[in-house]
């Protein structure tokens, strides 16, 4: 695709903390043009660098700094709208977007777990995408709204897959180690975190269950059936920056040996690969005794990858493996930048 056919998209939460990975991934993206920045009324009208306190490293390309912020409604000069809305605004407004013709890539909970929304990590469920021509049949909309995982279940989810498809999955017991960015921005006090653990995240342990199911479904051709899976999640935010690590002890229908569960993974070919945004590499595995770590194998792949080690038997389960993968690139941004290149291939815009 030329520069000159590029695609104009648009960010909704774009003065966010995934609003602004949104920003720093689409300058220099090969399709996507970014057109258009929409945050709240409170910062609609402003330049965009006033509008934005921004945390991630560097500035903001000089040429979105000077853009004005727009307010969220349906006459937006874009194709496609990246959502990095909070999910009570996003439940409310992206419907609106889809029926007004966009092409919604959402990284909010609001429609992950609705039945006719494919929820996508291209790599492991890919021809879900297909999902859409029902959805869009079934509600007359010329738009549609996918959706990318949450970003704790994203790296066990791209770990799973291979393993569910050799073994059978059967139950996922996890206890996962969040980074602070992954509650936004300002997100959890210092006084909260600093030296602490805080062992709750609101509703994020009934989504663990809940989408982990809906990634691992099949496709029927109008539905995703899900396999019979029991997950029991602890969520645990923890004083690191960026990079959610989870523990997992795993129980399959057909049970691995640590040696054939690791041959499974590192032999997994994507079922979607070859946009500009899929890594070369899906997983890595990590054999050295204290690895993943966050800040060390977070960037795997560009923050695409999900890192997994310490694959070992488990004497109530069958296996425990650690997987750490960057909460705001793969666990949001990127996932969804991704979404949008499957989209684009696919034919849907
Ligand atoms: P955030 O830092 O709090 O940013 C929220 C964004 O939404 C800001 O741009 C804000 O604009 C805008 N917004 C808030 N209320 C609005 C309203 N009433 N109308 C229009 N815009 C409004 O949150 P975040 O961490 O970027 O998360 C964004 C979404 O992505 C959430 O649904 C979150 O669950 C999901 N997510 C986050 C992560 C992560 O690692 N952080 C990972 C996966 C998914 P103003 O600046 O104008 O208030």
């Amino acid at each position: 695709m030329s520069q000159r056919e590029k695609i104009p998209v648009g960010i909704l939460g774009a003065t966010g903390a995934v609003g602004q990975r949104f920003v720093q991934l689409l300058t220099a993206h090969p399709w996507f043009e970014v057109t258009v920045l929409a945050a709240s009324e409170r910062n609609a009208g402003r330049r965009y660098i006033d509008a934005c306190q921004w945390v991630i490293p560097g500035d903001p390309p000089a040429d979105i700094a000077d853009q004005t912020v727009l307010p969220l409604e349906p006459n937006l000069p874009a194709r496609i709208l990246f959502s990095a809305l909070p999910s009570g605004i996003a439940r409310e407004m992206e419907p609106d977007f889809a029926r007004a013709g966009y092409i919604v890539c959402s990284n909010a909970s609001a429609y992950r777990s609705v039945p006719d929304v494919p929820l996508l990590i291209p790599e492991i469920n890919g021809d879900h995408v297909a999902l859409v021509d029902h959805q869009r049949a079934q509600r007359g909309w010329s738009g549609l709204i996918v959706t990318s995982p949450n970003c704790t279940i994203t790296g066990p989810a791209m770990a799973l897959k291979p393993l569910h498809a050799a073994f059978s999955l059967r139950k996922v017991f996890m206890t996962s180690m969040q980074a602070t960015s992954g509650a936004g921005y300002p997100g959890v006090s210092a006084l909260d975190i600093l030296g602490n653990i805080v062992p709750y995240i609101p509703g994020e342990e009934e989504k663990l269950q809940q989408e982990l199911q809906k990634l691992l479904g099949t496709f029927s051709g109008e539905r995703i059936v899900m396999p019979e899976l029991l997950v029991s999640g602890h969520a645990n935010r923890v004083p690191v920056l960026d990079g959610h690590t989870v523990s997992l002890s795993v129980g399959f229908d057909r049970s691995p040996t640590p040696e054939e569960a690791i041959e499974v993974l590192r032999a997994y070919k994507p079922v979607c690969g070859g946009l500009p945004s899929s890594p070369d590499r899906l997983i890595f595995v990590r054999t050295e005794p204290d690895r993943p770590q966050p800040r060390r194998d977070r960037d795997a792949a560009g923050g695409m990858a999900v890192s997994v080690g310490r694959i070992r038997r488990c004497p109530i389960l069958d296996l425990r493996m650690t997987t750490v993968v960057h909460n705001t690139l793969r666990g949001a941004a990127s996932g969804a930048i991704l979404n949008a290149e499957l989209l684009v291939a696919k034919g849907y815009v």
